[in-house]
C-alpha cells in the first residue's frame, strides 16, 4: 500500500463574506496533513491570495464546459486562474437541489482534470437507501457513473457522504464507515487497478472534533470532507489535529 497523506477538506457551502477570511489566519496547519478549504466562489481569489503556506483553496462546483453561454456558472479553468487547486463535484446538495446526474458529475470531474486540478467526487446513499440495504449498490453505481476517465491517485479524491449524515449531527457507526470505505476501495480497484490503492477516500457527514479521531482511525479513511465544522478555525483545527 502506498503512503497516503490525509486530506482534510472544508466545504463552506453558501456561507461567508470577505470578513470571514480572518478564520484562515487562525488555522493550525500540519505538514503531515493536506488541508483544503472550498469557500463560495466569490471568495476563492481572496482566500487563495491570503492563504498561509500549506492551505489549499478550491471550488464547490464547476461547469463541465471550459467556457461559453452558461449564465451564473464558473469553469474549472476559472478556478485555476484564481489560484484554486481542487473542485468538489457531485455534492449531494448539487445532486438534489440541481438534479445533477452521475453522467453530468463525470463530465464535470473530467473538466476539472483537463484544467489540471484535482476532483473531489462525492457519493453517498440516502437514509431510505440505507434502510433498504442498498447503500453499497447505490455508492457502487455512483462511483461507476461519475468517476472521471483518466482518474489517478493524484488527480481524484472520492468523498463518501451519506446524505442523511450531512448537517444532521448523525453519523454511521464506525463499522458501517469501515465497511463502505473497504467496498469503495475494492470498487475503485475494479475501475482503475492498482492506482486505486493511493486514491484518498474521505468520509463526510457531521465530522466534528468529538468524532474525528475515531473516524480518521479507520483503515481506508484518508481524511474528511467537513461542512459546518470547517467554518470556525477552532473546530477545524481540532479536526486537522485528529488527522
Ligand atoms: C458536507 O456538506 O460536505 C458536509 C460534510 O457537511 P457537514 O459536515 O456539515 O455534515
Amino acid at each position: 500500500m502506498p503512503e497516503i497523506t490525509p486530506l482534510v477538506a472544508g466545504n463552506w457551502k453558501m456561507n461567508g463574506t470577505r470578513a470571514s477570511l480572518t478564520e484562515i489566519d487562525a488555522l493550525e496547519l500540519d505538514t503531515e496533513v493536506e488541508v483544503l478549504i472550498c469557500p463560495p466562489s466569490t471568495l476563492i481569489s481572496d482566500m487563495a491570495d491570503r492563504a498561509p503556506d500549506g492551505l489549499d483553496v478550491g471550488a464547490q462546483d464547476c461547469h463541465a464546459a471550459g467556457s461559453g453561454a452558461h449564465t451564473g456558472d464558473i469553469s474549472a479553468a476559472m478556478v485555476a486562474d484564481l489560484g484554486g487547486t481542487f473542485v468538489i463535484v457531485g455534492h449531494s446538495e448539487r445532486r438534489t437541489d440541481h438534479g445533477e446526474t452521475d453522467a453530468l458529475i463525470k463530465a464535470k470531474a473530467e473538466a476539472v482534470l483537463a484544467a489540471g486540478l484535482i476532483a473531489i467526487v462525492c457519493v453517498g446513499e440516502t437514509e431510505a437507501e440505507r434502510d433498504a440495504g442498498t447503500a453499497e449498490e447505490v455508492v457502487g453505481t455512483q462511483i461507476a457513473g461519475s468517476l472521471p476517465a483518466g482518474a489517478t491517485a493524484e488527480n481524484t479524491v472520492i468523498a463518501y457522504e451519506p446524505v442523511w449524515a450531512i448537517g444532521t449531527g448523525r453519523t454511521p457507526t464506525l463499522d458501517d464507515i469501515a465497511q463502505m470505505h473497504d467496498f469503495m476501495r475494492a470498487e475503485l480497484t475494479g475501475h482503475i487497478g492498482a492506482a486505486a490503492d493511493g486514491v484518498r477516500l474521505l468520509y463526510g457527514g457531521s465530522v466534528k472534533p468529538a468524532n474525528a479521531k475515531d473516524i480518521f482511525g479507520i483503515g481506508n479513511v484518508n481524511g474528511g470532507l467537513v461542512g459546518g465544522a470547517s467554518l470556525k478555525a477552532a473546530d477545524f483545527n481540532a479536526i486537522i489535529a485528529a488527522a
